[in-house]
């Protein structure tokens, strides 16, 4: 053994005793996280379809974690999975008919109130329910690295964190990986429909959808719902640093699993790292994800929940609220909005082929800053720009690009 040796081996053991000032970084090590992106985005699993044979392998990974934990299964008769119906609508693809699950694990602390942490685990298989941005998506295998096999890592450590640390939080933990959320939401919507615990003592909602792609050069966490809870915005805020800002979003209702809890007037919150150019792709890959991102957000969340009250959350409306769920809308412009640090306009990741934006010629990238009359400023301002129009209407829509200020007529 050479003194070198010894010196690294000195240096190996005082960054090892620094590590363990901050046990949590033991239970979010990176090569889970990645282990369980890796066996979630893997070929073999075939993009996860909801109701495929993907989806029950995903289902089968995500037990065998949560049975490794101590965790009881609870989705009734002593079953891990919550069985529902589904069926696709058809975008110009052939609709399918079938049954999906929801895994669903409790960690019973014995306390009048439970926390629901959820995230969902299908994907868009191999493209066959229309819902790709790839013009040729049928049988090109979609992973969702980010969107959402990151979120799911993110479930099963959290679940880790929680079943295997030392100490007995205040309140009860139930952990769901939804199913048909790219279909339209619909193993959240059917939970709260068929709840296995009672809602009313459900204290609050954390989803986690596409928190795999934290920008390094930018870090920002994106957290929806702040203005479902009193106490959201400030403690969101005290986790917000250099290392990872953290922009809220008041609004409960969004384009993922926690809107179906909003709808039943439980707090709930979001968490997002930002849309990007692979998104709904087949490129949404394992080599494209930031594990320590992901770690990042866990810390947020897992310190989020130990700071919590005691008492229940009161559960307030958001701003938006009025304007309903996507559903009730009449028209769209057919673009995958971002989500992110929007101010002075709406930024449209994608447009979608055949729907009335890219009819009326509008690129990827576009920032839409007004509908007609209707000022467009974030995701909210545009919301409630489209509640205004009908089907068949006419109108023009105002965008930035480049430096290029263009106004394009479009009929919804
Ligand atoms: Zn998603």
């Amino acid at each position: 053994m050479t003194k070198h040796f010894l010196k690294l081996l000195g240096v190996a053991l005082s960054m090892g005793a620094s590590l363990h000032l901050n046990a949590q970084n033991d239970w979010f090590a990176i090569s889970k996280i990645n282990q369980h992106v890796s066996a979630l985005a893997h070929d073999s699993m075939r993009g996860r379809a909801t109701g495929s044979e993907g989806e029950t392998m995903a289902a089968n990974y995500i037990i065998s974690q949560f049975k490794a934990f101590g965790l009881k299964p609870l989705a009734g008769d002593n079953n891990w999975k919550q069985a529902f119906d589904f069926k696709t609508e058809s975008h110009g693809a052939e609709a399918r008919v079938g049954k999906a699950n929801n895994v669903i694990a409790w960690l019973d602390n014995n306390a009048p109130l439970t926390i629901i942490i959820g995230a969902h685990y299908d994907h868009l298989g191999e493209g066959e329910d229309g819902h790709s941005l790839d013009p040729a998506a049928k049988g090109k295998i979609h992973n969702g690295a980010d969107d959402n096999a990151s979120g799911v890592a993110g479930l099963i450590e959290l679940a880790r964190y929680f079943a295997k640390n030392a100490e007995r939080e205040r309140f009860n933990i139930l952990f769901v990986a939804f199913s048909g959320e790219e279909l339209g939401l619909l193993g959240s919507d059917w939970f709260v429909q068929h709840p296995s615990i009672d809602l009313a003592k459900v204290n609050c909602m954390i989803n986690m959808d596409m928190i795999g792609r934290l920008n390094p050069a930018k870090p920002q966490l994106t957290v929806s719902g702040s203005g479902t809870a009193a106490v959201w915005e400030n403690l969101l805020r005290s986790f917000s640093s250099a290392a990872m800002e953290i922009k809220t979003d008041s609004s409960g209702l969004g384009p993922s699993d926690h809107a179906s809890f909003y709808k039943k007037n439980i707090p709930a919150l979001h968490f997002f790292t930002g849309s990007h150019a692979d998104y709904h792709k087949p490129s949404d890959d394992v080599e494209k994800i930031n594990s320590r991102g992901i770690e990042a957000v866990l810390m947020v969340i897992a310190g989020l929940i130990e700071k919590l009250p005691d008492e229940k959350l009161t559960f307030l409306k958001t701003r938006n609220a009025s304007q309903g769920s996507r559903a009730s809308f009449k028209v769209s412009l057919g673009i995958m909005p971002s989500y992110a640090n929007s101010e002075n306009g709406l930024k449209a990741e994608a447009i979608l082929d055949g729907k009335p934006g890219a009819k009326a010629g509008m690129k990827d990238g576009d920032v839409i800053v007004r509908i007609g009359e209707h000022v467009v400023k974030d995701i909210q301002t545009y919301m409630e720009a489209l509640g205004k129009f009908e089907k068949g209407q006419k109108t023009s829509v105002t965008v930035i690009r480049d430096t290029q200020t263009l106004t394009l007529p479009i009929e919804f």
